[in-house]
């Protein structure tokens, strides 16, 4: 499948890892738009919120107390924000579910 995360859970496309078991991984975005931008992907491959199971939704808890923790150890004690796009109005770009970690500066309500 031509899927750039499925790429990059596998090592074919290099990444700045910050997390990596073997349900999940998180890294660096290209694209930073805070000090601090990381992007939390389950390995399987899950094309959007909207493909989300009973069967398969686990990884999602997953993803959220790993993100605090690392938010933890990236020094966001004084917050951040996880967001998903989902679908085109969304914003979604990458067909493959993820989070965005973002911290390190004062997040504006409400998004653009
Ligand atoms: P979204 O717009 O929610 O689908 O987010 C996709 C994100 O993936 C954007 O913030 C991009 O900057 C980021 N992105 C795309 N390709 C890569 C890549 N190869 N490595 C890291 N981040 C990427
Ligand atoms: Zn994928």
């Amino acid at each position: 499948m031509d899927c750039i995360f499925c790429k990059i859970a596998n090592g074919e496309i290099p990444s700045k890892k910050a997390y990596e078991d073997d349900q999940i991984l998180a890294f660096y975005d290209l694209d930073p738009q805070a000090p601090v931008h990381v992007l939390l992907i389950p390995k399987m491959h899950i094309s959007s919120a909207n493909e989300l199971t009973e069967e398969n939704s686990q990884v999602v808890s997953h993803i959220f107390l790993v993100a605090a923790k690392l938010a933890k150890e990236l020094g966001l004690e004084n917050g951040y924000r996880i967001v998903n796009n989902c679908g085109e109005d969304g914003g979604q770009t990458v067909q493959h579910l993820h989070f965005h970690l973002l911290g390190g500066r004062s997040m504006k309500w409400p998004p653009g």
